[in-house]
């Protein structure tokens, strides 16, 4: 576990700061949307001129959330021109590669901060504040912003428990820690309807996931000890199925189900052509490391990369420079 900078001082930026612009990771995830917009909901309290820039568009899954349609997607809206910016932050990642497009806009600002909970981050630009033991960026604000109950409300709550939720795994995920029960427990009090919002993120899913989802669990192969799972998935399987970017989620987690599993290691081609893969760990494998061996990062048990190429032809060598590294570390 790791802490780079102090809560008082990225919240004095914060403060100090009037024109703020908040992003995230490419291909945003709930932690990262929800987040933003609580920050977008507490720094709108404070008199701050907001914005929120993405690269990519919210998930329809997340679309519900209060506010969501303040923010900008690069990919959705077109370009934004915001001058000046007194400071920009990244939620939920450090690094310019992270947030694609978005760093075009913002790399004028006075400062840039970010605000991150990942393993391997570095401090990016100006300051950082990064804790590797908090579940999601929703705990982290919930510990840095002073006197956060007296902001708080449904709107702001349904935020903050979204994040921690989404990045808990529904509060299932070894980052599960009694304070993140403390958290959620006060949350709760402002009038949340946990069944409603696992609906909403979790149970909307479109037929296309059920079809792609039973292709994907034919491809699925062990390695010789039966611990290491590997899925390929190509690009004809997606077009069989009809299935969608978003129409991935929730594969993964069908896969964890499977008793002996140690490593999982999930490949797709992505549509910028672009190759991505997701790890998942149960037990001491180190998905991050593994995901830095090829450029990207994550954590302890759930990390990711993307890499250039096709799917089918570099796939099972990433596998096998995987497996490689699994074995010689002892893992597995
Ligand atoms: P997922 O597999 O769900 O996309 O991502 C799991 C975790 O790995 C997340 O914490 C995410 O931030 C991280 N991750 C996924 N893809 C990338 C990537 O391309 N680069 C980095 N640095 N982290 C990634
Ligand atoms: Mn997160």
């Amino acid at each position: 576990m790791r802490t780079v900078g102090k809560k008082s001082e990225i919240w004095q930026y914060l403060i100090d700061s009037d024109r703020i612009v908040l992003t995230t990771h490419v291909r945003p995830d709930g932690d990262g949307i929800a987040s933003e917009l609580a920050l977008y909901f507490i720094l709108k309290d404070l008199g701050k001129d907001v914005y929120i820039v993405n690269q990519d568009s919210v998930p329809d899954v997340y679309s519900w959330l209060p506010m969501s349609e303040k923010i900008h997607s690069l990919r959705q809206h077109g370009s934004i021109s915001i001058d000046p910016i007194d400071l920009s932050l990244l939620v939920d990642c450090s690094s310019s590669n992270r947030i694609g497009k978005v760093y075009d806009t913002i790399k004028g600002s006075r400062r840039i901060l970010s605000l991150d909970h990942h393993e391997g981050s570095e401090c990016f630009r100006d300051y950082c504040y990064i804790d590797t033991s908090a579940s999601s960026v929703g705990e982290l604000l919930y510990s840095i912003v002073p006197d956060i109950e007296k902001q708080l409300d449904r709107d702001l709550a349904t935020c903050l428990y979204v994040s921690i939720m989404t990045d808990t795994g529904s509060f299932a995920y070894s980052n599960t820690t009694g304070k993140v029960f403390r958290i959620v427990s006060e949350l709760i009090e402002y009038g949340l309807d946990p069944d409603r919002i696992y609906r909403l993120i979790y149970n909307r899913k479109r037929i296309n996931h059920f079809r792609l989802l039973g292709r994907a669990l034919e491809l699925m192969e062990t390695d010789e000890s039966g611990k290491v799972i590997s899925m390929i998935l190509p690009t004809r399987i997606y077009q069989e199925t009809g299935a969608l970017e978003d129409d991935n989620e929730g594969i993964l987690e069908v896969i964890r189900g499977l008793g002996d599993m140690e490593l999982i290691i999930l490949l797709r081609q992505l549509d910028d052509g672009n190759v991505k893969c997701s790890l998942r760990s149960m037990k001491s494998i180190d998905c991050s490391h593994l995901a830095r061996l090829f450029n990207g990062g994550g954590h302890l048990k759930a990390a990711g990369f993307v890499t250039q190429g096709e799917v089918e032809e570099i796939g099972p060598r990433i596998v096998d420079r995987i497996l490689r590294e699994v074995k010689e570390r002892g893992w597995v």
